[in-house]
């Protein structure tokens, strides 16, 4: 495994619209291991390919209470609700900002064996699976931004960074 460095913003591949995978590959798998090691030492709760340069639909989210998700081309298929939650992103440190997301999304995915699964979210997860499926489509949450009087400078992240 390895750690890979996490791209930040401004650069351009953060704003590139990621390929869809068609082979669960070894290498797929590689990244698949070096993306949750690079996201675990950067204290994430969630990382999508883009943020290491490497433009697959493919994310990593880990958060308290659930199991760590790994999902090759994620999409969601339906979502409900809406809410005010506070985001960052660490391909945006320093900052989070407050943006609203859907209260509950239902998310179509493979997991880490190219097997097909549904996952029902809500809280937490929905707003992961947003953020990272966001990023596979050039999406940062400060795109979500009312305005930029949501966007606080902080110095220590006591929220989850994805
Ligand atoms: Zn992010």
């Amino acid at each position: 495994m390895a750690i890979l460095p996490i791209q930040r913003f401004g650069n351009p591949v953060l704003r590139e619209k990621s390929k869809r995978v068609t082979t669960v590959s070894k290498s797929i798998q590689k990244l698949i291991d070096d993306m949750i090691e690079t996201m675990q030492n950067a204290y994430g709760a969630g990382l999508a390919a883009p943020q290491v340069g490497r433009l697959l639909r493919i994310i990593i989210i880990e958060i308290p209470d659930e199991k760590l998700f790994a999902l090759i081309n994620p999409e969601i298929v339906k979502k409900s609700g809406e809410r005010v939650v506070t985001e960052g992103c660490l391909s945006f440190p320093g900052y989070r900002g407050e943006i609203k997301r859907a209260e509950s999304v239902t998310c179509k995915a493979l997991d880490r064996n190219g097997k097909a699964i549904r996952i029902k979210a809500n809280d937490l997860l929905a707003q992961s699976l947003e953020h990272e499926i966001d990023h596979l489509n050039g999406v940062l949450y400060v795109d979500h931004l009312e305005s930029e009087d949501k966007l606080e400078k902080v110095e220590t992240p006591e929220y989850p960074m994805e």
